[in-house]
This record gives C-alpha cells, structure tokens and sequence, in this order.
C-alpha cells in the first residue's frame, strides 16, 4: 500500500468512529511512523510502505478510533515556540493557554530577571516557554503529579533550560520556598460534575487530576490565590488560566484576597481565559 491509500484508509477508519480532523491525524501518525515530517508524505504519495510500518501505523489508528488523543501516540505536541515531549498521565498542552504565555511575556517585555512559580506543570509547558524566551529568568515548578514532575524536567533538558528551573513533587498547601516576581498557573478548573460531559477523548484520556477543580470549579485555584498571596514580592503578578464562565467568582476571590485585577484576556474562541491580577499588598 502507497502513502497516499494509507491516509485515505485510515481517515476513512477515523471518519467511521467520528474523529473530527481524521485526514490531518492520519498524516500525523503516518509521519510518526516513518519519523519523517508530514511534508515528506504530501511528496512522496506513491511511495510504497513496507509491511512492519503498515502494521504500527494500522495500530496507531486503531488506538486514534477509539478516542486516543493523537499527542499521546506520537508523544510529542508543539506549543508556542517549542516542541514538548507528552506522556499519558499528564495534561496536553492547549492553544488556549499559549495565550496565558503571550500575556505573561508581554507584561514583563522591559524586565530582565525575574524569579517565577509555575503551579501544576504539567508537561512544563507554561514555565519552560518563559523561560525559553526570557534568558535570565529562573524558576521553579511544583506539582502533585510525580509524573508531571519527571516530565516537566525531561521537557527542561531537551530544551536546555535545567540550569534555571527546578521542578518539585508538591501540593501548592505544603509548598512555602522562596519569593517570586511572578505565579503561573493553568490549574485544574473544571467542575467535578461536568467533567462527564467534556469530550470523549478528554475525559477517558486525560488525568482527571489535571481538570478536576472541585465542586464549582474553583476550589484549586483558590488555594492557589491564597497561596499566591504569601509567595508573591510586594507587586508581583499572579497570572491565572480560569474556566470560560469563571471571571466573576475569580476576580472577587482575587480581590477579597489583596490582588488588583489589570486584565482580563479571551482565548482563541473569544472566551475568558485568563487573569492578569497584582499582590497589592
Ligand atoms: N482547558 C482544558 C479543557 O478544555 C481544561 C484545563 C484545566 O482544567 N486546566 O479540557
């Protein structure tokens, strides 16, 4: 079977079991396979696959037709300027939150050091981007999640950044090290009840950990603020990844807890998605 009948099969497969982008992921994963880049595919239809590379790519979208979401089979996924290795058990880097990275770069345009918290890392994503972008800023990033924990410090080698952050195995409650310039967060900010609604390959593949905020979706984020308060140099900022519906119970919490909100930025689909406050005192 040539490249081109590959893709039109397993798109087919795809179509079948409702994935929504099937041609665009088969491409992905027929890439990965070969480990070329999807450029290579779209020039070379006709090249025939050998048989081994047609089985583990047939395996591959059979995974996809059930729900897998592709970043865990190809384990890797770009977000903003840099490309992160993903693993199953931690969060999958989104669009949206790369607005969360524009804003936070943006603001601290004119500084040259700062010190930064990154909780919940996740994959590193959020932190490692800054840090990649800003060459004296250092850091560190806590998580719950051991694994997040190794992978975040994996995602730091390949991208030359150990020597300026240190990640930690931590609840946000135990954690009191340091003072910081700037908090980063995307926390979990789902509400538990809702979390059986969220898309099929969200919710059977994706840690429950990493979106389970609570019973209305605030509850991590304000131990976050709270947090946030003790940590933060006077002035310094908390920049906070918040639920499309969740402006008005974010920035009061913010507010009963000493923050000045300075803005408030919409994602890619116009929704609130992110809190730019300052410690005030
Ligand atoms: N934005 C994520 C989603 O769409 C939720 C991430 C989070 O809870 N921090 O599923």
């Amino acid at each position: 079977m040539n490249i081109y009948n590959a893709i039109k099969e397993g798109s087919k497969v795809l179509k079948e079991n409702n994935i929504k982008f099937s041609d665009l992921d088969c491409e992905i994963l027929l890439a990965k396979v070969l480990k070329k880049k999807r450029k290579y595919l779209i020039l070379n239809l006709d090249k025939p696959l050998n048989r081994k590379n047609l089985e583990i790519y047939k395996n591959l979208v059979k995974q996809r037709s059930n729900g897998k979401p592709v970043a865990y089979l190809t384990k890797k996924k770009d977000f903003w300027n840099s490309e992160f290795i993903i693993e199953e058990g931690t969060l999958i880097p989104r669009p949206d939150t790369e607005v969360l990275v524009e804003a936070t770069l943006e603001l601290f345009k004119n500084k040259e050091y700062a010190n930064i918290l990154d909780v919940g890392v996740g994959s590193g994503c959020i932190i490692l981007s800054i840090l990649k972008e800003k060459p004296h800023f250092y850091g560190k990033g806590i998580d719950i999640s051991h694994k997040s924990v190794g992978l975040s410090e994996l995602n730091a080698k390949k991208l030359s950044l150990e020597n300026r952050v240190r990640f930690i195995k931590t609840d946000v409650d135990n954690f009191c090290n340091g003072k910081y310039d700037l908090v980063v967060s995307n926390p979990p900010y789902i509400n538990s009840a809702k979390i059986n609604y969220l898309e099929k390959d969200v919710k059977s593949f994706e840690p429950k950990l990493a979106l389970d905020g609570g019973l209305d979706g605030t509850f991590k984020t304000l131990k976050i603020i709270k947090k946030a308060s003790t940590l933060l140099k006077s002035n310094g900022k908390l920049i906070l990844e918040i639920g499309y519906d969740q402006k008005f119970r974010i920035t009061s919490l913010l507010k009963k807890n000493g923050f000045y909100i300075n803005n408030i930025i919409k994602d890619y689909a116009k929704n609130d998605r992110c809190v730019i406050s300052t410690k005030i005192n």
